[in-house]
C-alpha cells in the first residue's frame, strides 16, 4: 500500500474508504443514478457566491485571525442564541473551522491521551473511527438497532462505558440512518453522560433537516452545556460542500485547545469560505424552509419508493438518508450495491461501510431531484424482478415517534 516507503502505522492501519473506492468506479460509468454522495443537489445560492465575489474584488484575499473572523463568529452566536436559546461568547466559545471534519479532528486530538477510548455509534459516518485512531484514542462500537429507529440504548451505552472512556460522539440528524432521538431519549443519554463523566460530541451539521420535530442541541439539555462541543457547518445546510467552512461551539478550554493545534495545521479557514458563510446566514428563513419542504417531499418518494418495491425502509426522521434494509433479497450490501451499480446503474452505499451494524442495508441519499428518485426506484424494481428476489413487507410506522 505504500509503494515501498514506510509509512505511519497508524495510517497504515487504516482501510482506506469504501465509499471513495465505489464512487470512483461511478464516476468512470455513464447513464448512473446517484443515491450516493451526501452532497446537496441545488448548490450555493447566488447571493452567497457573490459576497466571496466581492470579496475576492476588494482584494481581501489574506489569512484571518486563528479563530476565524469575529463578524462571522459573532453571526454564528447570534443564530445559535435565537434559534436554540444558545448563548456563546464568539470570542472564547467559537472557533471557525475547515468543515465539520476538521472540528472533528482538532476536538478529538485535543481530548484523547493515547488509549482513551471514544463511544461511536453503530452504524454511523464513516470519518468517526479513523479520526478516533488516528488521535490516538480507541474507537468502541455501540450498536443503534433498526428496530429502536437506530437510537442508542441508553443500557449499551452503559455497558461499553470503562474507565477509559472519554467521550462519546454524537451525531443526529444522523447519517447514515437519518436517526432523530426524541427528548426524552436525548435526557436518557445525558444520564449517561452525566454518571460517567464524558465529553459529548455533538455533530449536529444536519440540525435543520429535522422533519418531524425540531432540532434538540445536546448542549440545550440540563447540565449539557459545560460537557458539550457542538459542531456544525455550511455544507449541508447552504449547500457549500466545496466551501470547506464550520464551527465548533463549546466550553473555553476545549475551544483554547482546538485552536492551539489549528493555529499550527491550518492557520485559518479560507476567507473567501467565511465571508461567504456571513452571507449564507442572512439567507431569510422562508427560503432555507422552501429547501427542508422539498428535501421533505423527497423523503417521502423515496421511503414510500423503496417499500412499495419490497426493501423494507424505516422513515427516517431527519438528514437526507433513507437507510432500507435489503435482508429479503438474499445479496450481501456490497454484493448488492457492486450488482446494482453495474447491472441497473444505480450508486448507493453499502451499510456496511458504517459499522458492522450497517450489514443488510444500504444507504441511499436523496439530495437528488424527484424524477431521479423516481427513475431510481423503477431501476431498482426491474434489478430485483431479474433477481427473483423475494420482497419483504413494508414497514409500517409506529406512533407519531417524534412526540416527546
Ligand atoms: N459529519 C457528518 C455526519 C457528515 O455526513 C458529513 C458529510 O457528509 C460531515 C460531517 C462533513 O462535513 P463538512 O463538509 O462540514 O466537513
Amino acid at each position: 500500500m505504500s509503494g515501498g516507503m514506510r509509512l505511519s502505522r497508524a495510517v497504515e492501519a487504516i482501510p482506506p474508504s469504501g465509499i471513495r473506492q465505489f464512487f470512483d468506479v461511478v464516476s468512470r460509468m455513464e447513464d448512473v443514478i446517484s443515491l450516493g454522495v451526501g452532497e446537496p443537489d441545488y448548490g450555493t445560492a447566488w447571493r452567497v457566491r457573490e459576497a466571496a465575489i466581492y470579496g475576492l474584488e476588494r482584494g481581501r484575499t489574506t489569512y484571518t485571525g486563528n479563530s476565524g473572523l469575529l463578524d462571522l463568529r459573532r453571526a454564528i452566536a447570534a443564530a445559535l442564541g435565537d434559534q436554540y436559546g444558545l448563548w456563546y461568547d464568539p470570542e472564547r466559545e467559537l472557533l471557525i473551522t475547515v468543515g465539520v471534519s476538521e472540528g472533528l479532528d482538532l476536538a478529538l486530538r485535543a481530548l484523547l491521551d493515547p488509549g482513551d477510548e471514544v463511544l461511536i455509534l453503530d452504524p454511523s459516518y464513516v470519518a468517526y473511527p479513523p479520526c478516533v485512531s488516528l488521535a490516538g484514542g480507541v474507537p468502541v462500537w455501540t450498536p443503534a438497532h433498526a428496530e429502536d429507529r437506530f437510537v442508542p440504548r441508553p443500557d449499551e451505552l452503559e455497558r461499553r462505558t470503562t474507565p477509559r472512556t472519554r467521550a462519546l460522539l454524537l451525531n443526529y440528524p444522523g447519517n447514515p440512518t437519518g436517526a432523530v432521538p426524541t427528548r426524552a431519549e436525548l435526557e436518557a443519554i445525558a444520564a449517561v453522560v452525566r454518571r460517567h463523566d464524558l465529553v459529548v460530541i455533538s455533530d449536529e451539521i444536519y440540525d435543520r433537516l429535522s422533519y418531524d420535530a425540531p432540532h434538540v442541541p445536546f448542549a440545550t439539555l440540563p447540565g449539557m452545556l459545560e460537557r458539550t462541543l457542538l459542531l456544525n457547518g455550511f455544507s449541508k445546510t447552504y449547500g457549500m460542500t466545496g466551501w470547506r467552512v464550520g464551527y465548533a461551539a463549546g466550553p473555553a478550554p476545549l475551544i483554547g485547545a482546538m485552536t492551539r493545534i489549528h493555529q499550527y495545521t491550518a492557520l485559518c479557514a479560507s476567507r473567501q469560505a467565511q465571508e461567504a458563510a456571513i452571507e449564507a446566514l442572512r439567507v431569510p428563513e422562508r427560503e432555507i424552509q422552501a429547501t427542508v419542504d422539498d428535501y421533505a417531499l423527497r423523503r417521502q418518494a423515496i421511503v414510500s419508493g423503496l417499500n412499495r418495491i419490497g426493501l423494507a425502509c424505516h422513515m427516517p426522521a431527519g438528514a437526507f438518508y433513507a437507510f432500507p434494509s435489503i435482508a429479503a433479497t438474499g445479496l450481501d450490501a456490497h454484493e448488492f450495491a457492486t450488482r446494482l451499480l453495474h447491472e441497473a446503474r444505480v450508486a448507493l452505499v453499502p451499510g456496511d461501510a458504517f459499522g458492522p451494524g450497517g450489514a443488510g442495508h444500504v444507504r441511499c441519499a436523496y439530495a437528488t431531484s424527484l424524477p431521479q428518485i423516481e427513475e431510481a426506484i423503477a431501476r431498482i424494481d426491474r434489478f430485483l424482478d431479474r433477481l427473483g428476489a423475494s420482497r419483504a413487507p413494508e414497514v409500517v410506522e409506529a406512533a407519531a415517534l417524534s412526540a416527546d
